[in-house]
């Protein structure tokens, strides 16, 4: 097995939807194809083609949507993704999702959350720990929590730790949002009426509200994504910062299309990480370091997407020269045909980095993950031993 294959990894920048076999897309659209919902033979090439530009991918994003938002293919898709994590050694995983509501389905953003829920439950090929510590079963807790649900103690089988992220998506409309309000219980309405007021576009407030929610089943924070071309991102800001103040972690895309102001103001904030960081100028790259806010390098997705010219171009070596917090991710494995250990083999290619530097930069990326210390201590544990079978 190849060195970037079997050594550990952390990936912290996976949109679950993105990361999905193009064998399942095929499949999924094929079967919406047969029940007339879609037109196969139109979507088929879409589906297949490799070279896409941004705004492309978000168009491929939309069909995606369509052929995956119901709950059994939402749970056969997270199950998937994280068998195919685990299979290249991926030892924690963030996944990110936009919670969605699809009504003609039954579907709420809650019950989409409990079908990815599902999915992990269903891995079968590794163990996954998907539970905070302090919520495991037997420390009290949510009564849907399971003994099953932290199955990583005691045994010898290979195990991720895996952390969910809600996505907020740039798109989503406030009419959406004051359609998806009746997942939440009682208390959650009455903390809502506390701050609706206050708040223009609440739909990222309600995403906020349903991670904090599901903090018990490993929801560890909030993401704002979606076509950057799209809405005003200030527009989320009040959540953002409500979340910060909840204890949840923020991440941002940040700097994926030209635009100063915005990203300036994203600094502002002090996510606790970014993706992307493309299109920085002198400016931003100076605050960016000054506040030492760890940078999500996707680096295919940023060829594809023409973000930035070519590899030689990429900002990864200017951060990485400066020793600025760095991951190495995957953004989007099937929609740009890639996986987290052919990016460390495009780094190791690209920029020149050995196997011993690309291992440090893997196990640096624990001090940036969401999840806590207990998490930390047994991913530096798996690193140390990774490193002394390697010796
Ligand atoms: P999902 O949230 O449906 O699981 O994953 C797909 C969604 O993630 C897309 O619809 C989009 O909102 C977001 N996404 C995936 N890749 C990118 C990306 O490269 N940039 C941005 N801004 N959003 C993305």
């Amino acid at each position: 097995m190849e060195w970037w294959v079997s050594m550990p990894k952390i990936e912290l920048h996976a949109h679950l939807n993105g990361s999905i076999r193009d064998f399942t897309l095929l499949e999924l659209a094929r079967a919406l194809g047969h029940k007339g919902v879609i037109d196969f033979s139109k979507v088929e090439h879409v589906i297949l083609k490799n070279d896409r530009s941004l705004s492309e991918v978000f168009k491929l994003f939309d069909l995606i949507h369509i052929v995956t938002t119901d709950h059994s293919s939402i749970t056969r898709i997270t199950k998937e993704v994280v068998e195919d994590f685990a299979s290249e050694n991926v030892v924690y995983l963030e996944l990110r999702t936009t919670p969605k509501k699809n009504d003609s389905l039954g579907m709420s953003k809650r019950s989409y959350m409990e079908a990815v829920l599902e999915g992990l439950r269903a891995v079968s090929s590794v163990d996954v720990a998907f539970v905070p510590d302090s919520e495991e079963p037997g420390n009290l807790s949510s009564p849907l929590l399971s003994d099953a649900d932290n199955k990583y103690n005691g045994n010898n089988r290979k195990k991720i730790f895996v952390r969910l992220l809600l996505s907020i998506d740039r798109r989503e409309t406030k009419e959406a949002a004051m359609e998806t309000v009746s997942y939440n219980a009682k208390v959650f309405w009455a903390k809502l009426s506390l701050f609706v007021t206050a708040f223009e576009h609440f739909t990222s407030l309600l995403q906020v509200m349903l991670a904090l929610e599901m903090r018990h089943f490993g929801v560890v924070g909030i993401d704002l994504s979606g076509n950057p071309a799209v809405g005003e991102w200030i527009t989320y800001l009040p959540a953002l910062k409500f979340a910060q103040e909840q204890g949840l972690y923020v991440t941002l895309h940040c700097g994926e299309v030209s635009n100063s102001k915005e990203i300036h103001d994203m600094l502002d904030l002090l996510p606790q990480r970014i993706g992307h960081a493309c299109f920085f100028e002198e400016e931003h790259w100076r605050r960016l370091k000054s506040s030492n806010i760890p940078v999500e390098i996707c680096l295919t997705s940023n060829i594809r997407t023409l973000s930035v010219p070519t590899i030689d171009a990429h900002h990864f070596v200017d951060l990485y020269n400066a020793k600025h917090p760095l991951v190495l991710c995957t953004d989007d494995s099937g929609v740009f045909s890639t996986s987290l250990s052919n990016e460390y083999k495009i780094a190791a290619s690209s920029f020149g980095l050995g196997r011993k530097e690309l291992f440090e930069l893997s196990k640096n990326a624990i001090e940036f993950i969401f999840a806590d210390n207990v998490v930390k201590e047994d991913l530096r544990k798996t690193f140390i031993s990774a490193a002394k079978n390697q010796e």
